[in-house]
């Protein structure tokens, strides 16, 4: 298996070859062709097992190859979110997405909190593609009416096992709440208890499940 048969982009390609990456790993090998066909995912996956690039990898893929839906007035509304349980790891996906995307003509910021907020409003004011953001932080932004989530393509919840023991369950909900009801969901977990079983029967449309 390599990059180039998984039918990625030539500027996603090439973004790897200039990370030195050669093979995809297991959990990129099986997620990234059903995360193409558009379709929701349930994923076990542990860190360190090349899960960041199994999302982001086709997600960016999908993003520069589709358009974007029409939108009211000439604002840039997000048309990815990925919400992470942590500030290192939003930090981290954020610059997967960066690096992946090198030469792609997408945009993109992070917000967590713990930091002032004026500068991740001033980021979000133009409009970004993707979206990474703890789950707090991100409600706030959503209460000031400074991120716009109502053309969501894609929502990935990663490490959503640690969002769950973090006590997130009330905000994802409030968050899921504002997205549009027609777009692609992939659910990334270490582990698979009764409460994340849940998350996924209500969030999730015929998954297709990846293990590795
Ligand atoms: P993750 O599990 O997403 O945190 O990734 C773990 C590490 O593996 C990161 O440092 C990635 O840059 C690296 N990595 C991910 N996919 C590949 C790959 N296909 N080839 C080489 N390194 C990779």
């Amino acid at each position: 298996m390599s990059f180039t048969s998984l039918g990625l982009r030539p500027e996603i390609l090439r973004a790897l070859s200039d990370s030195g990456y050669e093979t995809p790993t297991p959990i990129q090998s099986k997620a990234i062709p059903v995360i193409m066909q558009g379709r929701d995912v349930l994923a076990a996956a542990q860190t360190g097992t090349g899960k960041t690039a199994g999302f982001t990898l086709p997600l960016l893929h999908r993003l520069s190859t589709t358009p974007q839906r029409a939108s009211r007035g000439h604002h840039h509304p997000v048309r990815a979110l990925i919400v992470t349980p942590t500030r290192e790891l939003a930090a981290q996906v954020e610059e997967s997405v960066t690096t992946y995307g090198k030469h792609l003509n997408l945009t993109s910021a992070v917000v967590f909190g713990g930091v002032n907020i004026n500068p991740q409003i001033a980021a979000l004011r133009h409009g970004v593609d993707i979206l990474v953001a703890t789950p707090g932080r991100l409600l706030d932004h959503i209460q000031q009416g400074t991120v716009d989530l109502t053309q969501v393509e894609v929502l990935v919840l990663d490490e959503a096992d640690r969002m769950l023991d973090m006590g997130f369950i009330r905000d994802i909900k409030k968050i899921l709440a504002l997205l549009p009801a027609k777009r692609q969901n992939l659910l990334f977990s270490a582990t698979f208890s009764d409460e994340i079983k849940s998350l996924a029967n209500g969030l999730l449309n015929s998954p297709t499940l990846v293990e590795v």
